[in-house]
């Protein structure tokens, strides 16, 4: 529970509250299939949890940051097959990241960080980055909701460059990117009474890891795939090995990460004169 929700404050007080070196922080989560095990909510669930707690930490530290409503509703077209799922087409998710940009622009506020916990967003948040900067002249920040520190991997738990799961085991090959051991511990750790790991099983697709330009992360070629191109169960990666100590270790080393690099956005800026 973080004291620096935005839309708790009135209208009034968010303007008087909000300076030029005020950053807001918007998670952007999925509503999608992740297996059997897993709520339909898991992304959201993730985004918004280690957000706020990263905000907290870091608003303790003294910065000056603020936290919207997780966006739930995103890019999930992968899971377009699974009932449950609930998604925005690319174009109406690109309209609604320029209207929220717009929005955050009429603030006094010029920052925009996007902490994302659901992979498929991850290369349309990287246009908005862009877009928002043109359109509105906001400094614009993508970064995943589940973070390593810097130098160990790209991201864990959900967000974009999922697959770097430090705790996973081998046998995932790497390719825990959907509902595997990383997701599948962190909601352990945070709601327990959502995960029935009676229901987990491994899909990895383990033919994916014998190309060596070919991936999902990391890998110099991607490729259009659907979650189903990967068997019927909606898992991509291995959830049997899971459990709750993993998930509190990766929570709170990717909170200690997100901070450190909310630190460097609060002091980033493009150059020297720039804003
Ligand atoms: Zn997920």
């Amino acid at each position: 529970m973080t004291g620096r929700r935005l839309v708790e404050l009135s209208g009034t007080a968010a303007t008087t509250a909000l300076g030029p070196d005020s950053i807001i922080v918007i998670p952007t989560g999925a509503i999608e299939h992740h297996g059997p095990h897993l709520p339909l909510n898991t992304d959201a669930l993730l985004a918004g949890e280690l957000a706020e707690a990263a905000v907290d930490r870091a608003a303790a530290d003294g910065l000056d940051i603020w936290i919207l409503p997780t966006l739930s509703y995103t890019k999930s077209d992968e899971h377009h097959w699974a009932p449950g799922t609930i998604w925005l087409s690319w174009e109406t998710l690109m309209a609604t990241l320029v209207d929220i940009g717009r929005s955050v622009a009429a603030t006094p506020a010029r920052t925009l960080v996007f902490m994302n916990g659901h992979g498929g967003n991850g290369a349309l948040l990287q246009v908005a980055n862009r877009e928002l900067r043109r359109r509105f002249g906001l400094r614009t920040f993508t970064m995943p909701a589940g973070i390593q520190r810097a130098g160990t991997g790209a991201g864990a738990g959900g967000g974009a460059g999922a697959a770097a799961d430090p705790l996973a085991g081998a046998d995932e090959l790497g390719l825990g990117i959907h509902a595997g051991h990383g997701e599948t511990s962190l909601v352990l750790h945070v709601r327990p009474d959502l995960v029935d790991m009676s229901l987990a099983e491994r899909n990895v697709p383990e033919h994916v890891a014998g190309f060596e330009y070919i991936g999902f992360n990391n890998r110099p070629v991607s490729f259009g795939w659907m979650s189903n191109d990967f068997g019927p169960s909606g898992v991509i990666g291995d959830p049997t090995l899971a459990s709750a100590e993993a998930g509190a270790t990766l929570f709170d080393e990717s909170v200690a990460a997100s901070v450190a690099a909310l630190h460097e956005i609060a002091r980033f800026r493009h150059g020297a004169g720039q804003s």
